[in-house]
Formats: structure tokens, sequence, C-alpha cells
């Protein structure tokens, strides 16, 4: 662990108070569905909650295989303790000691810490602000060496709000066909998309069964804290990666994983639908505050519930990301998450969460839009 600490959004979301405009967290504000909340309560007393079979209970692992957008079968499906536990327990039983994995920048900042964690070296490939942030395929396959034994991609994407193209991934499972490295695809956003769904690579034909989907309840039902996810892995890591859940949690929650059944079932879609409209009106009025309280130039998020802002020409007489991001919190109270928070890319940009309430959305871009013209 040396030299790994919590990561900078955490240690944000840490100095906020109470008091605070909240545009920091990656956290939905909606409730559970309350179709998934009634069925827990009405059958809590009758089920017996012990440990469950490791990988998850059958019918779950059935279901998410059923709902896959790719072929899959259960046998390849591990319920986890969310999208976390899953990116961990690929990249504990596919990366050796010095191995290189390679993570988008700017990008969820766990990945490089996971890598660690796992003996790995996180190498960044580049997301460009000019191509809205997309994945390209040849920046990808250009980082590729000898020692690259996996690839992570993350659509929609944290921090951007990036959805990646269907032909840029075509392209990049075509490039990595005949390399051995893993492909890890982060589709813990897909639910959560303001156009067409999301592509994804594991949907190319012949390569779902060549790299690990992670995704997760979190985002799209609402359920951050029951801590439920799972992962699709190839088969030779079926038997290492059960392995290593048993040993870390022995299975995801009982209750959780009971809910999630109830999940999938599809009682819970509509409200799912409309809370997903609730963020899109609140993505337009982010963009629309923007426009009007700072001379800002924020890119369109196609999914997730983040905005990037670039920042950059502020540097002056601001400072850099995380400067701006702690002042906004001393001097404003407006929690935001500075973009080096993301990776060297990341720096001159300012995550801001669409998640939070109108009003605070309202509010906290006024002030960020005060602060920095004063
Ligand atoms: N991947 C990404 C890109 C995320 O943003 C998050 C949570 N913020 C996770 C994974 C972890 O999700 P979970 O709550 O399912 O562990």
């Amino acid at each position: 662990m040396q030299g790994i600490e919590k990561t900078l959004i955490r240690r944000m979301n840490d100095l906020a108070d109470p008091s605070c405009l909240d545009l920091g967290l990656g956290e939905l504000r909606f409730l559970t569905p309350r179709a998934i909340l009634d069925h827990v309560k009405e059958n809590l007393d009758g089920w017996k909650l012990g440990y469950t079979p490791n990988e998850g209970y059958a019918e779950l692992r059935r279901l998410i295989a059923e709902k896959s957008h790719f072929p899959v079968t259960p046998d390849r499906i591990c319920v986890t303790v969310g999208a976390q536990e899953a990116i961990l327990a690929v990249l504990m039983v596919t990366v050796d000691r010095g191995d290189e994995v390679l993570v988008p920048d700017p990008g969820f900042p766990a990945y490089a810490s996971l890598v660690r964690l796992a003996g790995g070296e996180p190498r960044g490939y580049p997301l460009r602000p000019e191509a809205g942030f997309r994945l390209q395929a040849d920046d990808v396959l250009a980082a590729v060496t000898a020692r690259t034994k996996a690839v992570v991609l993350n659509s929609p994407n944290n921090p951007t709000g990036a959805v990646y193209g269907e032909s840029e991934l075509r392209a990049l499972a075509d490039g990595l066909r005949d390399a051995s490295v893993l492909t890890i695809s982060d589709e813990v956003y897909r639910e959560i998309s303001f156009g067409a769904p999301p592509a994804s690579i594991a949907s190319v034909a012949d390569f779902g069964g060549r790299c690990a989907v992670i995704d997760s309840f979190s985002k799209s039902f609402c359920m951050t804290g029951w801590r439920i996810g799972w992962c699709a892995v190839p088969a030779e890591l079926v038997k290492p990666l059960a392995s290593f859940h048993q040993l870390s949690v022995t299975c995801a929650p009982a209750i959780s994983q009971r809910a999630a059944i109830h999940a999938l079932k599809g009682a819970a879609d509509e409200e799912r639908r409309r809370n997903v409209e609730t963020l899109r009106v609140r993505r337009d009025l982010a963009l629309k505050c923007l426009k009007e309280h700072t001379d800002l130039e924020p890119l369109l998020p196609e999914g997730a519930f983040y905005v990037f802002v670039n920042v950059a020409a502020k540097r002056v007489p601001h400072g850099g990301s995380l400067e701006i991001a702690l002042n906004l919190l001393a001097k404003e109270k407006v929690v935001t998450i500075p973009g080096i928070a993301f990776g060297e890319r990341g720096e001159g940009w300012l995550r801001l969460s669409f998640a939070a309430e109108p009003e605070a959305i309202e509010e906290g871009i006024k002030r960020i839009g005060r602060f920095l013209a004063g």
C-alpha cells in the first residue's frame, strides 16, 4: 500500500461540510427505486440471509447473463461487492509483478491505484478534448508494448461524460485481437446515457468472450450502498477469479443479491427511465447555468452525470485545478473535483456532478462564476 492513498475525489469530499453545495460526489441522489425497497420490506422476514454461493445466487447470475448485451453464459459471471471489487478481482488474477496496464487519462482514479495494488504499473493512454474525450483506437494501440497485460475502457465515461463511438471500439477490438492483452470494459454508467444505447467492445462480434466486463447496480439502480456488482470474465479467468473473490469477501451481501434479482425482473424499469429523464433535465440546466454565469466552455455530456469544464484559462490568477477546487470549497462552499484527480491530462479541468438537486446546480454554478470572475 506504500504510495497508495485515498483518491483525491474522496479527499475533496472529506473536506466538505454539510452546508456545502455538493457538485462533487459520484453518486445519484435518488432513492433506490420504490419497487425494490417494497420487495425487500415485504419479503425480509421470510428470507434466509446466510452466506450465498460464492459467485452469487444461480438465479441472479442467470438473469445477469440473460439481460446482457453480449453473449455470455452464467458460469462466466461472478457477483461482486460493487464494481470496485470486480475491477480489483480481475486485475489481481491478470496482472503479474511489473506488468503494464493501460488506463484512461483522464480516467476514474481508482484504476491506477488498483493496478498498483495488483503489483502492476499503470500507464495512461490519452483521451483527447479535441475528440470530445472519446476513445481513439490508435491512441490505445500505440501505447501497447510487450509488457502490456490489460487495457481498461470506461464508457460512458467518468469524469468526462463521453460515450465511445462504435467504429473506434471495433477498430480497437481488431487491433487487439492478436495480442494477448485483456480488455477490461467498465460499464457502470451504461444505463445512464442521453442518446442511443452506448456501444460496448464486448458486443463486437467474437470479442465478448475475450474481455472482462464490469458492471454494477450502483448507478443503474441507485444502489451504491448495497454494494453489489458483477463481472463477466473469459473462461480461463473463471476459476482464479472465484478463488480471489471467495478469499477476499466470501460473497456479495445476500440481501443485496435478493434485491438485485427483483431489480433485474424489470419492476423498477419505469422509475429508472424517469430518473434518466430527470438527469437529462439537470444536465441541460447545468449547461444553461454555465453559459449564463460563467465564460467556461463545457463538453456536452452524452452519458453518466458529470460535466467536465475547462478552467485552464483561469490559471492566472487562480492556479491549477486543485487550487481552484480547494478555493471554491473554502471561499464559496462548493464541492467540485479537480481534473488532476483523474490524471495528468485532466489538469486544467474541473468535474461537476449534475446528480445534485437543481437548486444546488444553479447556485453552485453561480458561485463558481462569481469566484472565477473575481
Ligand atoms: N467505475 C467507475 C467508472 C465509477 O465511477 C465507479 C464509482 N464511482 C465505480 C466503478 C465503482 O462502482 P461501485 O459502486 O459499483 O463499486
